[in-house]
């Protein structure tokens, strides 16, 4: 019967060979297991093929494969000692060891040695008392021989598997800052290397927008003791439940500066993680650790960049020389965009100790009584300490305990020369609505502005005292308005000419500023040609002139004005036009300033309202 048992051998490392050589598993460890007993099966004429694994830790038998379907599924671990596992060896039936008496042979598969597994079989036909302990023994060294190769290139494919992923995911994160897809990349990898396990990422971010990810929310106050630890510790964390028979891996999402969440891997069973795979998910959990601190340097580095574009495009808009309340206005409605802000005021203290001026460009709710309370609260505050103020729950005063609908307040004094003048204050319903970064925002956008603020304040303030203005060298508004309250006092009769430049904001905004003040000396110097030295040419504000001719008809008047609207079209560079409102007083006819300005005005609006570029005459 020798040649019985060689030919049975050969064939088994045949059929073995066969098995590992063709593509069709994609080599995974359970189908090469089944296709080897089948194999085993059919050579010994068996009924039933089943393989046992010997658990040592936990000195007990698992199935690992079975030709028969049921016997894996009804299986639940047998107790075996481990002196018991020590003794054994080939055995035909009857054995002494319950757990493997209702089969007939007994084969022990080694590695290195070592008992590792044990492969039973039931019998069909009579073959098995046919063949002799020394094929038997020879079977038992080619199946331990096969288990090992098989275990080897299934942890060679896995790996290269694993790395395959590996490579996917980082080529990922190197290719976006879509946060988004990282982590779904991440997760799709692990899922597809570890079908079994289920997969939970706890961020300690913000993680809104991630819908369809396993991702919830880890708060520092989170009762599981393991999700902490690894977080803390940055370290990885192991729970095995046996009561719920599953075993958890926590892994840290380490960046280069810090941890930002923690990645839960649950496996459906009580067996340990191997090293290999602790490994591989604890590169994974650093790559997304990684992703996640790009992104949020990414955001923050965009942000910054706004906040620095903001600045700057303020701080240069505040120094073109623009009027207070032009600029006031500018800076209330950059401050309520950028700082979403619901309100903002800018308040200037008066000389008068409880007085305060709310200035132009302050949100309307500044100019209502109701604003009153904060302003006080806020100015007292300021005084005391010197410094800006960040609240978030905002009581108005800590006697009455009066609440204030405003619950998030930010203030920053404003000072001149070290004398504190005023204060800018946001404010908004909801409590904590500003985060501390756009605290530091506001803080840098005034401390940024405050120098041109002021020197527009002290622009405006100077010009009020002096008699000529600066920019065209024609008098000033504050001149012009007491040479006419003189002479209607005291002359017969005089024309006023109102003078606005068409279009002027055209031209600034395609020429520039500098420009714009250019055309505004241009047309100044025109002004100056066409009038006698007792005629008062002066600068009303902005691109707004005037002239007062005393004594002078109001038919003269309009000659005046004609010749100058065709003298600006003509002559200057670049090309603007203007238009003229002209009125006069007599002393016979009771009139004051207020209505000759009016009239002036009317007229001038006339001229806009019915195409600009012309004189509109108005009598008294
Ligand atoms: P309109 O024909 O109706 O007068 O149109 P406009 O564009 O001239 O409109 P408006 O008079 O309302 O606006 C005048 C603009 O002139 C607004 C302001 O930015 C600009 N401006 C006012 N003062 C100065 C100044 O001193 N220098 C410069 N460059 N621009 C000024
Ligand atoms: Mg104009
Ligand atoms: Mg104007």
């Amino acid at each position: 019967m020798e040649l019985l048992g060689e030919r049975i051998i050969l064939n088994l490392k045949s059929r073995f060979f066969d098995i590992i050589s063709t593509e069709y598993h994609q080599l995974q460890y359970d189908a090469i297991l089944e296709d080897m007993l089948v194999t085993i099966k059919q050579l010994m004429h068996a009924e039933e093929v089943t393989l046992y694994h010997y658990d040592e830790r936990n000195q007990q038998l698992v199935v690992e494969a079975s030709t028969n379907s049921e016997v894996k599924r009804n299986f639940v671990a047998i107790h075996f000692s481990y002196e018991d596992h020590q003794e054994m060896r080939l055995y035909r039936r009857p054995f002494q060891f319950h757990a493997f008496n209702h089969y007939d042979l007994l084969i022990p598969l080694r590695n290195n040695e070592r008992i590792q597994s044990y492969l039973v079989l039931k019998k069909e036909g009579q073959l098995f008392s046919q063949l002799t302990e020394q094929v038997l023994e020879k079977l038992s060294v080619e199946c331990g021989l096969f288990l090992q190769k098989a275990q080897k290139l299934t942890k060679l494919f896995v790996e290269e598997k694993r790395y395959k992923q590996l490579f996917r995911v980082t080529e990922k994160v190197h290719s976006t800052m879509n946060m988004k897809s990282v982590l779904g990349e991440i997760i799709d990898s692990l899922q597809a290397v570890y079908p079994t396990f289920t997969y939970f990422l706890f961020l300690s971010q913000d993680h809104k927008g991630y819908e369809g990810l396993p991702i919830k929310e880890f708060n520092y106050t989170s009762k599981n003791k393991e999700i902490m630890q690894s977080y803390v510790t940055g370290t990885i964390q192991f729970e095995v439940s046996i009561t719920e028979r599953k075993s958890i891996l926590y892994a840290p999402l380490k960046g280069k500066q810090g941890v930002y969440g923690v990645l839960q891997v649950t496996s459906p069973n009580t067996l340990v993680f191997p090293k290999n795979e602790v490994e591989f998910i604890t590169v994974l959990a650093n790559t997304a650790g990684g992703a996640i601190e790009n992104a949020q340097l990414y955001e923050q580095s965009k942000r910054l960049i706004a906040d620095l574009q903001l600045i700057n495009e303020t701080s240069h808009h505040l120094n073109s020389n623009l009027r207070l309340t032009e600029t006031m206005f500018y800076m209330s409605k950059q401050i309520v965009k950028s700082l979403a802000a619901e309100e903002v005021g800018f308040i200037q203290f008066s000389s008068a100790e409880t007085q305060n001026d709310v200035q132009q460009g302050s949100t309307s709710f500044f100019f209502t009584d109701e604003a009153k309370p904060y302003i006080k609260y806020v100015k007292e505050r300021l005084l005391k300490e010197k410094e800006s103020l960040f609240i978030g729950d905002l009581k108005l005063s800590s006697e009455t305990t009066q609440l204030s609908t405003y619950k998030s307040a930010m203030a920053v004094p404003m000072s001149q020369s070290n004398v504190l003048n005023g204060f800018v204050l946001v404010l908004h319903h909801d409590p904590y609505a500003f985060s501390f970064d756009t605290y530091k925002l506001f803080l840098s956008l005034i401390h940024h502005s405050t120098l041109a603020f002021t020197n527009t304040l002290l622009r405006e303030k100077l010009e009020k005292l002096v008699v000529t203005d600066h920019l065209t060298k024609l008098y000033s508004r504050m001149y012009l308005d007491e040479q006419i309250q003189k002479s209607m006092q005291l002359d017969e009769g005089a024309t006023f000419i109102l003078i606005d430049i068409d279009n002027f904001k055209v031209i600034n905004d395609t020429y520039g500023h500098q420009i714009g003040d250019e055309v505004i000396i241009q047309v100044s110097k025109i002004i100056h040609s066409n009038i006698r030295g007792t005629d008062i040419g002066a600068r009303w504000g902005g691109e707004e002139l005037a002239i007062y001719l005393p004594k002078v008809q109001i038919e003269t008047g309009v000659k005046i004005a004609e010749r100058l609207v065709q003298r600006v079209r003509e002559s200057t560079n670049p090309t603007v036009t203007i238009s003229c409102g002209v009125t006069c007083w007599k002393s016979e006819v009771q009139d004051n300033y207020q209505d000759l300005f009016k009239r002036a005005d009317n007229a001038l609006y006339l001229a806009k309202k019915t195409g600009k570029n012309k004189v509109v005459r108005q009598d008294s």
